[in-house]
């Protein structure tokens, strides 16, 4: 476990700060340098992709947000980073940034132009294998040079500079003499993992290591290093630096384990126990300790409660549970609270009860893929609250005075904010998500998450603490919301005149929509804007056009299965497993892993999970992990349930 480990990146020199500076950016990256050799097919398959295919919409809002000037946040020129490498669109990546340097360079700090010189160097380095043998000789060496020079500008204390030039380098070829200054770079990021945004940045590190170790015939250290990287096989097609983590028995976490104190001695923010975060708040008189939310089950419940206690060994009596919305993930846990002496009272709403039927009415196997098999159903069933507030409610407990402001939206009917407004804290649950409501589950309210962000605003708490790490980080504060409001009812708009207008699901989202002045506004609107875009297009859509399409598409009039398409491809085309698979290892080559998918399903539908099915759908799936690591947890989830795929959380304990 870590305390705030967070540092901002390049503390001792002023530039450096200058580009970190903007708050929480999570630089995130995934890279997917492909072998030296292993590439050859990769190019080939390159070469056939078609020019008229449309590039993936989030690729493509990354683009604009980059062109349109060097980013505040540099989160965003890594997330196009590792979108283009994910793609494999190495090439176009390299150029792209290439072009932006030239244009922007001359206003760039020292430190950005090294990051844009990263980015490149890294692109150019996946790229490697698809220059002609006569030119990538100098093609690489032109590489290292950038690197170094990055390196160079950065004043050799960026962690991400120092981390792409070591996983870079490590890859390359014995001739290009990389060997040691990659280690030097590897070693140097084990010891200074402090300076990257989290641990989750180690896992690339010591999976690099392992394999430095084992092409030196060091098995053992070799070994070592491939389990403290989590991952099973010195085989693997991608690289994850994700904060996020699961396992088959605990479940998803968010974020590695950290306590913090938001408001020294009064607020505590424990995150990373679990799925879900858990606030505590000590009272105005200090007698009484108020918890908001109940966790996900009694033993992570348990857990979390215990860290904290011992973090803090001299709070007081947990005497009230107030409960942000009663789903799964914030009542599963009431067990174990409801097991402490004193018993704590739970306050909920007072339709807590349709929301809890909702969860139940949902497919099963929700529960398990999301919190791990410790879950129980029965806890999140047999929640009951001991006061249910159904209108805007304030009270006191231990001299702080608290505001309950039911609200209708963005995510369930129930929620409700909880509001200290000396403390200057509001706890705001989960009513803005990625998603608008569970997108497996039939709830989502679009026009009450825009009235609770009206509430958000008019209250203008100092801190917004939401019921997941990633959401108190990317919507952090009321000016921020009040933006995106403006940005998300233009969205909508667009939305509802597409549908009125015929368009179709993926045309929508073709459409690459981007609201006007969103440029000109708040610069930590961006990253919101985009991991928002897609659910609400999806949500709206769905809300709007019922279960046909009877637009320009008739989608949702047949039932066609996996098996009907099976025949399509086996009985009339007359493909067999082998060219099926075939093919959608090339469409995996060309970066498009959904359509890939697409073709697998059927293929096991009727040859069953066969070798040759299982490890194509492992590539395609894990590819899709490396795609979502970073802008949406619940598709990460469902890819790597999909493949039986864990990814441990990340120590640094060693
Ligand atoms: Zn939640």
């Amino acid at each position: 476990m870590t305390h705030n480990t967070q540092e901002p990146l390049g503390e001792k020199n002023n530039e450096m700060h200058a580009v970190f500076s903007f708050p929480f950016a999570v630089l995130a990256i995934t890279v997917g340098i492909v072998g030296w050799a292993a590439t050859k097919k990769t190019a080939r398959a390159n070469d056939h992709r078609h020019q008229t295919s449309t590039a993936p919409p989030e690729l493509e809002y990354l683009k604009v947000v980059n062109k349109a000037a060097p980013p505040q946040d540099p989160q965003l020129l890594f997330l196009l980073m590792g979108a283009f490498a994910n793609a494999n669109r190495p090439e176009e990546g390299a150029e792209f940034f290439s072009a932006c340097l030239e244009e922007f360079g001359p206003h760039l700090t020292d430190v950005q132009q090294s990051l844009y010189l990263s980015a490149i160097g890294l692109l150019r380095a996946q790229h490697a294998s698809a220059v002609s043998l006569l030119h990538r000789i100098g093609y690489v060496n032109d590489t290292i040079a950038m690197l170094d020079q990055a390196r160079k500008l950065s004043g050799g204390q960026v962690f991400v500079v120092n981390w792409i030039s070591g996983v870079v380098r490590s890859q390359l070829p014995g001739l290009f003499h990389q060997k040691q200054a990659a280690l030097e770079d590897l070693k140097w990021c084990v010891a200074s993992i402090g300076k990257a945004p989290h641990t989750g940045w180690l896992r690339e590190v010591e999976f690099r290591l392992a394999k430095l170790a084992l092409a030196d015939g060091d098995r053992r250290k070799a070994q070592d290093h491939l389990r403290q990287s989590g991952y099973k096989s010195f085989d693997n097609p991608v690289t994850l630096n994700t904060p996020f983590s699961l396992d088959t028995f605990s479940g998803y976490a968010f974020a590695p384990s950290t306590i913090r104190e938001v408001v020294p001695a009064r607020v505590y923010a424990l995150s990373g126990f679990e799925f879900t975060d858990y606030y505590f708040v000590v009272s105005d008189d200090g007698r009484e300790l108020i918890g908001i939310d109940a966790g996900t089950c009694a033993d992570s419940a348990k857990l979390a409660y215990e860290a904290l206690r011992a973090y803090a060994p001299n709070l007081p009596q947990l005497t009230t549970i107030f409960v942000t919305h009663s789903h799964w993930d914030h009542i599963g846990g009431h067990r174990y609270f409801r097991g402490l002496t004193p018993k704590p009272r739970f306050y909920a709403r007072s339709n807590y009860h349709e929301e809890i039927e909702r969860e139940l009415n949902a497919p099963e196997t929700v529960g398990k893929r999301f919190f791990g098999e410790r879950f129980n159903l029965n806890d999140v069933r047999n929640f009951k609250p001991d006061a249910t507030v159904d209108c805007p409610t304030e009270l006191k407990i231990g001299g702080t005075r608290i505001e309950l402001i039911p609200i209708h939206g963005g995510e369930t009917h129930d929620a409700m904010f909880i509001h200290l407004p000396e403390l200057g804290v509001l706890f705001a649950g989960d009513f803005i998500m990625p998603y608008i409501g569970a997108p497996f589950v039939n709830e989502g309210d679009f026009e009450g998450l825009l009235d609770a962000m009206d509430v958000v605003v008019q209250k203008n708490p100092r801190y917004i603490l939401h019921g997941h790490e990633p959401l108190t980080r990317n919507f952090s504060s009321a000016e921020l919301l009040a933006q995106l409001k403006g940005n998300l009812s233009w969205l909508r708009d667009a939305v509802l005149t597409a549908v009125r207008r015929g368009d179709t699901r993926p045309m929508i989202h073709q459409a690459n929509l981007i609201p006007p002045g969103l440029f000109d506004g708040r610069p930590d609107a961006l990253v919101p804007y985009l991991i928002l875009r897609e659910h609400v297009i999806d949500r709206l859509y769905r809300k709007s056009t019922g279960y046909w399409q009877a637009g320009t598409s008739l989608e949702g009039l047949d039932h066609l299965s996996d098996s009907d398409r099976a025949e399509l491809l086996v009985d009339y085309l007359g493909l067999s497993q082998k060219q099926l698979v075939t093919a959608a290892c090339k469409i995996a080559a060309d970066g498009k892993y959904e359509l890939a998918a697409s073709l697998l399903d059927p293929s096991a539908a009727r040859f069953g999970r066969t070798e040759s099915i299982s490890k194509a759908e492992r590539l395609v799936y894990l590819k899709l992990m490396e795609k979502y690591q970073n802008t949406d947890p619940f598709k990460y989830i469902l890819y790597s349930t999909k493949i039986s795929e864990q990814t441990p959380a990340m120590t640094t304990s060693r």
